[in-house]
């Protein structure tokens, strides 16, 4: 059996099942999805993504994540269901569980990975980018079960599947602790969204001094999209992490991703480029950056920047005329 985790009904929740679902397709294998939440909420939506199971540990404590009850519930599970393969979204909930997890079951974890295969021995054939994104690496747990991984948000396709007799059922929760006592909480500043973006204008060092990046946040704007940053713009706290696209910052998938004075080092690539449309604006016709983009521009990143706005400007104006 495979087994996705998480504490929400959201749409990292879809795409594991969808990826989970193809899996367990492959080695004629059940597949489960846990949810530890505090309600039912949107749970019929999970079955049109094709679990076989869904078990529902719900909890008043499950409102806002923390590890010990997470940790207790979820390990007294799995126990019990005995998954072969136990997946999670790579959030901070999945990001914090999984290792515990891994270390109560003495068995391997795979962190943020990029693409899942199976073998037909039920080997999980885990991919990741290794040595500072490099390299691919594909790792297997063959001597230990469960076998268990956490995966980038974004990277596998939501696909819904035929209707199939999905079975609800309820683990009853109960003796739940928790170490962490909650004291107060303050309310950050909305985040770059860039995950729900569908146009993305990510904004590189060839922008050459920070307040350049306003023309970003201008052209986002009039295409109700959002601004991504290499690490190199971030770095130079120009933006702050939020913003980073790339291997060490965000996955997206947007409809367009615009890439403006960026380079194309490996790094960032492996954040970006399955996004469907790739425009690169940089000013060295050799700049990596092209060799994965469908449109290139190669011009100076703020007079192509302003252009834009200005054309879309004028644009606008026509249309309120
Ligand atoms: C372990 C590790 C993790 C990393 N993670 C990430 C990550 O998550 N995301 C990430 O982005 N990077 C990451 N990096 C860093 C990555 O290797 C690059 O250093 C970084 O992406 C470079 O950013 P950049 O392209 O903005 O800057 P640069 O490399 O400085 O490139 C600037 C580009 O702008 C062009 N340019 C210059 N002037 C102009 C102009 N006037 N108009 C138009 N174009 C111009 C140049 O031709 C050049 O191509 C990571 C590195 C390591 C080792």
């Amino acid at each position: 059996m495979i087994f996705v985790l998480n504490h929400r009904v959201d749409r990292n929740s879809f795409e594991l099942i969808s990826k989970a679902r193809k899996l367990a397709d492959k080695v004629s294998t059940k597949l489960a999805f846990l949810l530890m939440s505090c309600s039912k909420d949107g749970v019929e939506n999970l079955k049109r993504f094709g679990p076989d199971l869904i078990i529902l540990a719900l909890h008043e404590r499950f409102k806002r994540f923390s590890i010990d009850p997470f940790l207790s519930a979820s390990s007294k599970i799995i126990e019990k269901y005995s998954p072969s393969i136990v997946l999670a979204p790579a959030t901070t909930f999945g990001r914090t569980l999984m290792p515990a997890l891994a270390a109560i079951f003495r068995t391997g974890l795979t962190a943020d990975c990029t693409d899942l295969d199976i073998d037909a021995d039920g080997n999980l054939l885990q991919t990741r980018p290794a040595i500072g994104g490099n390299v691919m690496a594909t790792i297997m747990t063959p001597s230990h079960r469960p076998q268990m991984a956490t995966v980038r948000p974004g990277v596998f396709e939501m696909s819904e599947c035929d209707e199939r007799n999905t079975i609800i059922l309820e683990e009853k929760i109960d003796d739940v602790y928790d170490r962490c006592e909650l004291l107060s909480v303050e309310s950050k500043e909305a985040g770059a969204r860039l995950e729900e973006a569908e146009i993305i204008v990510s904004v590189g060092k060839g922008l050459r001094k920070k307040e350049n990046v306003e023309l970003a946040f201008k052209l986002a704007k009039l295409v109700k999209g959002a601004v991504g940053a290499s690490r190199a713009v971030v770095d130079a706290k120009w933006l702050s992490h939020d913003h980073q696209v790339g291997l060490s910052g965000k996955t997206v998938k947007p409809k367009i991703y615009m890439a403006v004075g960026i380079s194309g080092a490996v790094q960032h690539l492996a954040g970006m480029q399955t996004s469907k449309i790739i425009v690169a604006i940089n000013k060295d016709k050799y700049a990596p950056i092209f060799k994965i983009a469908d449109i290139g521009i190669v011009a100076d990143a703020c007079w192509a920047l302003s252009e834009l706005i200005k054309q879309l400007e004028r644009d606008m104006d026509g249309i309120n005329e």
